[in-house]
This record gives structure tokens, sequence and C-alpha cells, in this order.
């Protein structure tokens, strides 16, 4: 109760210190570098850095839990870089939008990698959202 009193006491100065660095045309994050934005270039592109490496251990992690391997039947794609995760029923791009999701990496690690989403490679995912289905399908039928 008291550390937590503490804690909030101690976030708000820091709210503060931003707020002031802004004003002062300094950057929020160091306080050093001159900026019109609210970070200098060094700290943007440090927080860049962080959040690619982030976006990448997610991925990682997605993948560990959903599988390495696009989902389509005859699909042997196994390569992460190829690889993106969709809804298995589809509506992948509205389901984005509903839940302002930058990213779907981080997204299913934050919700703890929910059900109904599946691995396909860029090139199936794409077939199907073109054509209804991918060729891959219609060549084991
Ligand atoms: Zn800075
Ligand atoms: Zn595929
Ligand atoms: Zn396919």
């Amino acid at each position: 109760m008291r550390n937590a009193h503490v804690r909030k006491i101690q976030s708000e100065s820091k709210a503060r210190i931003r707020k002031r660095r802004h004003a002062a045309g300094l950057c929020v994050e160091c306080g050093v570098n001159k900026t019109d934005i609210r970070h200098c270039e060094a700290c943007l592109k440090r927080k860049c850095e962080y959040y690619a490496n982030l976006k990448a251990k997610a991925k990682e992690l997605c993948l560990a839990h959903y599988g390495c391997q696009c989902m389509c039947p005859g699909c042997t794609v196994t390569i992460p870089e190829f690889l993106s995760v969709e809804h298995l029923e589809g509506g992948g791009i509205k389901h984005r939008k509903e839940n302002k999701i930058g990213n779907m990496w981080l997204w299913l690690v934050r919700h703890n990698y929910p059900e109904g989403f599946a691995v396909w490679c860029f090139n199936c995912n794409l077939a199907k959202g073109f054509f209804g289905a991918c060729p891959h399908s219609k060549e084991t039928q």
C-alpha cells in the first residue's frame, strides 16, 4: 500500500520532468539534445531498435507456439521471414483495425496466444485473400 503510493508519486514527477523538457525544446527522453518533436534523433533511433528487437522476439515466441511452418496443405515454407500469422476464419484486416493492432506478433504474445490463429506464408496468405483459396489446396483435391 505504502509502496504503491510512493511509486505513484515517482511516476507523476517523471511525467512532469518530460513535460518540462518538452516545453524547453529538449528531448523528453534524455533531456540533453534539442528537438522540436518529443524525442531527439538518437533516442528515437534507440526506441525503434528496441521495438524491432521486441517484434523479432515476439515472432520467435509465436512461431514456437503456433508452429514454424505454413499451415497450407502442400506448402513447405518454414523460413520465419516468409511467415505471417492470420485468423483461421479470415477477416484479419478487420480484426486488426477493430483492435488497433500494429504488430500481430506482439498482440498475440500480450494476449497469451489466443486460439483461432494460424501461421501462413505470405504467398499462401495473399493467394487466399486474392482467389478465395490457395492454389495449393486445389492441387491436393
Ligand atoms: Zn534524446
Ligand atoms: Zn504457404
Ligand atoms: Zn498454399
